[in-house]
């Protein structure tokens, strides 16, 4: 039997657990479970520490199950990998193992005015004041706010810091230290992607930086090791695969990028998850956006082996409007469902939707847009409006692709996608519509996991998945060719453009 290799891959909507061949890539066996979200006041976004590690717990077990269903032995299993959602920002108690708040999910928007007055207080009240350290503008996006106001605001927090017990990470230094053992012997680390997305670490010294550490006033004790993204960090405690070493950790757009074997400069892929991150990978040297793109580590595939970058763009919601759709009008009961009601529509009827929920993210950066419906008439339906958030989801992303093509003077003649959301047909025409290129798609969806899977399997001392070119697994893909006129799709996103300015300034 050949080796296998696992990944958890903990997202915002949802933690899976996917079982691979290590030899030809193929996925042997799977457990998913969705994750309840909670919005306790307007703008705000809470997980469950202990659910999501409950729903790590199940997924692995019922995933073995399924494989002892197959007769596949679980000794196979050489590795585990994590993948996770970036930026949620979690503290914890390392002596009860008890987290002292719900964790604090990237979308959360409760340090708007934290990061205005942040960015008031900076040299010209430039928003962009840490991006020489951090790739980064100061947004409410990132972990440092979020670390902050549970340092301000949570009394259980500030005593743990007192007393020296407090541990902060985000969901995989959380994931990976409860798995090695929690309070009795957990390994506190993360990795250089997950890290770089914090706004304390300094993406160029490839560490902590202690004066970003003192901007956000962050007691340096309370964060985890940085380490690569392919390396044993431990072995799992308990459970089927107690003795399995954990080897790899990606921050899930990074791990999107490795399962798309995005390894050369110039390569890029789009992730439809609950947001929507394009990232485009720029070698071992970082590049700097001069069109509201991030600058990131994207992964370090060993100790010893040079951290790449990639510039990227991010879209705080994609699926998570159709997820608003089903959950907040009920006009569709599954998010697949959506596809049904855009179909039926086939046009939006000159209906533009923002879903600026959390502000505007790349590459806009302004935390007070908020969401719009315009262009409604009497002839709107429930169709065209399921039409209009897919559109939404296109445009946001062509303003992505244009900002990078600018960057990098190199324009994408394709693009490479993956996600929940790539199995909804429509969006991936609509998409090589309003883009004019076409729009490429694995058959095998699962390239999050993929790419932390062949981390893991790929580290010194598991040695199972070799990396090189000559050793990639072939993908089978799907190919979206553009079907409209350029001038349809250039006039559409002329109309969203002036949407977008509206969602920005409807206050005033
Ligand atoms: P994440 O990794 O952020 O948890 P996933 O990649 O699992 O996200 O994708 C889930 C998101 O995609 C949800 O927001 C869901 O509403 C959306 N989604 C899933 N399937 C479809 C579909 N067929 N059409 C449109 N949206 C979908």
């Amino acid at each position: 039997m050949d080796p296998l290799v696992a990944a958890i891959d903990q997202g915002t909507s949802s933690t899976r657990f996917l079982v691979f061949n290590a030899k030809t890539a193929e996925l042997m066996s799977q457990h998913q479970v969705e994750i309840k979200q909670s919005f306790p006041k307007e703008g705000w976004v809470e997980e469950d520490p202990k659910e999501i590690m409950r729903s790590v717990y199940e997924c692995m077990e019922r995933t073995c199950e399924k494989l002892s269903l197959l007769n596949i032995d679980i000794c196979n299993i050489k590795a585990v990998g994590v993948t996770n959602q970036r930026e949620t920002t979690l503290v914890w108690d390392k002596e009860t193992g008890e987290p002292l708040y719900n964790a604090i999910v990237w979308l959360d928007l409760r340090t708007q005015s934290t990061v205005e007055s942040l960015i008031n207080k900076s040299p010209g009240k430039n928003k962009n004041h840490l991006k020489h350290k951090t790739g980064l503008p100061i947004s409410t996006y990132f972990s440092a706010v979020k670390l902050r106001w549970l340092l301000d605001n949570v009394e259980k927090v500030q005593q743990a810091v007192r007393s020296q017990r407090a541990m902060f990470g985000t969901v995989d230094s959380w994931i990976i230290w409860c798995l090695t053992g929690g309070n009795s012997g957990g390994v506190h680390c993360t990795d250089v992607s997950n890290a770089s997305r914090t706004m304390l670490f300094n993406i160029h010294s490839m560490d902590w930086d202690p004066e970003l550490c003192r901007y956000f006033d962050v007691p340096m004790e309370i964060l985890p090791t940085v380490r690569s993204s392919s390396e044993i960090y431990g072995w799992m405690k308990s459970g089927s695969l107690a003795g399995v070493p954990i080897s790899g950790c990606l921050g899930d757009q990074s791990a999107a990028l490795v399962g798309q074997m995005c390894f050369n400069e110039g390569q890029a892929k789009n992730t439809y998850g609950t947001g929507c991150f394009m990232l485009r990978t720029t070698g071992t040297k970082p590049l700097t956006s001069h069109h509201g793109l991030l600058t990131t580590v994207a992964y370090k595939l060993g100790k010893d082996e040079p951290a790449c970058y990639a510039l990227e763009g991010s879209v705080a919601i994609a699926g998570a409007v159709v997820r608003w759709l089903k959950d907040n009008l009920g006009i569709v009961q599954s998010s697949s469902e959506i596809e049904k009601l855009a179909a039926a529509a086939g046009t939006s009827y000159g209906c533009y939707f923002v879903p600026a929920f959390s502000g505007l993210y790349a590459p806009y950066w302004e935390p007070s847009a908020r969401g719009i419906i315009c262009g409604l008439t009497q002839f709107t339906n429930r169709n065209h409006l399921a039409f209009a958030a897919l559109e939404a989801v296109c445009f946001q992303t062509k303003e992505i692709l244009d900002a990078m093509n600018q960057d990098s003077g190199v324009p994408l003649t394709q693009l490479q996608v993956d996600g929940g959301m790539t199995s909804n047909r429509l969006l991936m025409q609509l998409q090589a519509d309003i883009l004019c290129i076409p729009v490429v798609r694995p058959t095998m969806s699962e390239t999050t996991a993929l790419g932390v899977a062949m981390a893991a399997g790929a580290a010194e001392g598991v040695g199972v998945w070799n990396l090189s070119p000559s050793h990639l697994p072939n993908v089978t893909t799907e190919k979206y060719e553009p079907q409209i006129n350029p001038d349809e799709s250039e006039f559409r996103f002329s109309r969203w453009k002036k949407a977008v300015q509206r969602s920005m300034n409807w206050e005033t």
